[in-house]
């Protein structure tokens, strides 16, 4: 064995070891409420003491974007490596641990924000680390993009990025969350790693009641929160037309193999009728929130306000409801879709968020043979590796306005139950297991090398 092959094998280890514990540090600084500069400020002196040059660009006090990059030869435009710092709070959640103190339990990490995304971002610091540490020579530049707010639509991060320092992130291809590492129901192997080059459209809408307010002692016959709970049960119970997209035909096909009996029949019924879906398919598929978000755009009430105080008349109850749209759907077809089932000219419906559109990067073959090769490595031949259609918004969405093919991964491993049960992103006691995290970091480095070297 030579001295480098030798370092090769020494290094790996390490590189998972100090990548858990980068993930302790940042999931112990509560990014939930802005604060993202504190771990940027953390990061920073890790590059610092390895070399690696690195910057904190503030998009408003205390949002901070950390930006570094490994030089390569030049060969090829450079590859951007992404994760987002901030996480979503925790308020009203019923936490059987401290959210902001990660904590080891049966195996699992559980922490806010372990799934989304700090595990990717502690993976890319210590593959950056990696990589400078052991001179790896490079065929591209690899940009690190560390951002603030994308759970809240990213103006304080990679869309602030793309409008004002679109130089030091442009690169010809980026990595970002938006795949799924995918355990067996047990959790004992990871069955399949998908590669996620499109995602749903993400609008809200926020639909508006007026009222004339005064004293609650004598109600109106038409206070607006009745008139506003009508139209979010329509709302609720509206189910807008399924079809089956080219990418969302092989989920089903795939998912179809781990299912059984009447699902396993309607997920290979609808990828076999695709685009459209037989009513009775899509009375199955429609009952899984999972396997419903894939053949559908979806609308769902998220907010709720009335007036401030229980003695007093609301003016207005509002609510808003979260539309997360299929790539060839129109915000518009399903601004339309919603004032058709509301049917109530009282009830006002405007657009509130404005991020844009989901979108959709060609697959690249160099991008797909890159996971294929590093899944298979690392999990063996039983893998599968699949393309797929995200039903969540990322950053990813401003890279791909900006010309940038942008590919969603994973490095932290679950269960399909888990996700159902909540235990994934954005739920109550999100966790992690704890054994395959080692292997996601080598997944991130594998593919981070085979495009960059
Ligand atoms: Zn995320």
């Amino acid at each position: 064995m030579t001295a480098l092959a030798l370092a090769l094998l020494l290094a790996s280890p390490s590189v998972a070891a100090e990548a858990r514990q980068i993930l302790d540090q940042i999931l112990a600084v509560d990014t939930s409420h802005g604060g993202e500069t504190r771990v940027c400020a953390l990061i920073k002196a890790r590059f610092d003491q390895a070399g690696i040059e690195s910057q904190i660009l503030e998009s408003a006090p205390g949002r901070g974007n950390l930006i570094a990059r490994l030089k390569g030869s030049g060969a090829k435009k450079p590859l951007l490596l992404l994760a987002h710092l901030d996480v979503v709070p925790v308020e009203g959640q019923a936490w059987n641990t401290k959210p902001f103190e990660p904590t080891e339990k049966d195996g699992f990490l559980y922490a806010r924000g372990v799934s989304d995304d700090k595990a990717m971002a502690a993976a890319i610091v210590a593959v950056a680390l990696d990589l400078k540490r052991s001179g790896a020579r490079l065929s591209r530049d690899v940009i690190i993009a560390l951002t603030a707010g994308e759970e809240t639509g990213g103006a304080a991060g990679a869309r602030w990025l793309v409008e004002y320092h679109k130089e030091l992130i442009d690169g010809e291809v980026a990595l970002n969350e938006g795949g799924d590492l995918m355990l067996d129901e047990k959790g004992e192997r990871v069955l399949q790693a998908s590669l996620q080059p499109a995602e749903k459209t993400f609008q809200t809408f926020r639909l508006a009641v007026r009222g004339k307010g005064g004293h609650s002692s004598v109600p109106p016959l038409d206070n607006p929160i009745t008139t506003l709970a009508r139209a979010l049960v329509k709302v609720g119970e509206l189910r807008l037309p399924a079809h089956v997209l080219p990418l969302v035909k092989g989920m089903l096909e795939n998912a179809a193999l781990h299912e059984q009996g009447v699902m396993a029949q309607a997920l290979r019924g609808a990828a076999a009728s695709a685009p459209a879906v037989a009513p009775q398919d899509e009375e199955v598929l429609s009952k899984d929130r999972i396997f419903n978000a894939d053949i559908r755009t979806t609308c769902v009430a998220t907010m709720l306000q009335g007036s401030p105080q229980d003695n007093v008349l609301p003016t207005v109850a509002e609510a808003q409801v979260n539309c997360r749209i299929l790539p060839d759907e129109s915000i518009e077809q399903t601004q339309a879709a919603l004032v058709k089932a509301i049917g109530d000219p009282l009830v006002e419906l405007t657009q509130v968020s404005h991020f844009g559109v989901g979108g959709e990067s060609p697959l690249r073959p160099d991008v797909e043979a890159a996971v294929r090769a590093a899944a298979k490595k690392i999990w063996g031949s039983e893998v599968t590796v699949l393309p797929t259609m995200s039903a969540g918004a990322t950053d990813s969405r401003y890279l791909r306005q900006a010309g940038i093919a942008a590919y969603g991964i994973h490095v932290a491993p679950g269960t399909l139950d888990d996700q159902r049960k909540g235990f994934g992103a954005h739920g109550a006691n999100e966790r992690r297991p704890v054994r395959f995290l080692a292997d996601g970091v080598r997944y991130l480095e594998e593919i981070t090398l085979s495009l960059a070297r």
